[in-house]
């Protein structure tokens, strides 16, 4: 595992870092000497991951955030700046699934969807930046899309609002990284294939109902297809976080990196 002297006595925010990959992220991150704040719409989860970083011995403060509420997102930079003095990497972790097919997917649902996946990116990633740039010395911004922000995943699960929210960030991700470059805040996304977490757990459990397929298949069916043969690990885009956080990843911005066992084609 690569290390990253540079990151030492930084200070990053990770939204949706209860559990599952922001988890590994945050614990990475922290790793490199990293100081975290571990946000989540699950106050229980983020002081969970909180704790376990103080216990390693690094420095975490956990905040409750929902990443579709502009006051939360207010105050967890508020807090951020107060506890730590300044902001200089966001990672825009925090997503959710719908399993339903596009026809029946309802208006509701959609909104969910978009509100937390695609809004709530654009809402961290700007309150975020503002203050880089008040600080004057860049940042970075790094946004946890999915495979499916690049190709659909079509008959392999239904996954249709969260794949449109996903290509949604791709583009987001594209733009905001052309807006800030003058600044020196790289944005770039990554783009996951399968992640054994408990989003995955659900998309097999609600595909496989839909389906009328036994528990664990659906999820069997997909890893069958990765061509490097084996679940992705949420460390293994925790390691990639880092590096795009590090001084290594220094003229890479407005991209989208693959993270994905070689399940996509570009
Ligand atoms: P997970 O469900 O295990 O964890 C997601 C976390 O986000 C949870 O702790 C949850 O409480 C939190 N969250 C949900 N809504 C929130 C909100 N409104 N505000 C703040 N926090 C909220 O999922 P995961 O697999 O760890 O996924 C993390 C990210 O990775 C998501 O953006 C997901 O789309 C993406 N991703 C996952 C996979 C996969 O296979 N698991 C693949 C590609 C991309």
């Amino acid at each position: 595992m690569a290390s990253y002297e540079e990151l030492r006595g930084k200070v990053a925010i990770v939204t949706g870092a209860g559990r599952g990959i922001g988890r590994a992220i945050a614990l990475r991150l922290a790793l490199e000497g990293v100081r975290v704040v571990v946000t989540d719409v699950d106050r229980a989860g983020a002081e969970a991951v909180a704790d376990e970083i103080a216990r390693n011995g690094g420095k975490a403060i956990a905040l409750k955030v929902d990443v579709t509420r502009q006051n939360d997102i207010d105050a967890m930079i508020t807090r951020t700046a107060n506890e730590f003095g300044e902001l200089n990497i966001l990672v825009n972790n925090a997503g959710i699934a719908a399993v339903a097919l596009l026809m029946d997917t309802d208006e509701q649902t959609w909104d969910r969807v978009m509100a937390v996946n695609a809004k709530g990116v654009l809402l961290c990633s700007k309150a975020a930046a503002k203050q880089m740039i008040k600080q004057g010395k860049g940042g970075r911004i790094i946004i946890n899309a999915s495979a499916s922000g690049k190709v659909v995943p079509g008959k392999n699960a239904p996954l249709g609002a969260y794949s449109a929210s996903k290509h949604a960030v791709v583009a987001l991700t594209k733009q905001l990284g052309l807006e800030l470059a003058a600044h020196q805040i790289l944005v770039n996304c990554v783009c996951p294939g399968i992640v054994d977490t408990p989003f995955w757990d659900l998309v097999d459990r609600e595909t496989a109902a839909l389906e009328g397929v036994p528990p664990g298949s659906v999820k069997a069916r997909a890893v069958a297809r990765i061509p490097l043969q084996r679940i992705e690990k949420p460390e293994d885009i925790a390691n990639v976080v880092a590096f795009l956080a590090s001084d290594d990843a220094s003229y890479i911005t407005a991209d989208a990196v693959n993270v994905a066992g070689g399940l996509l084609p570009y």
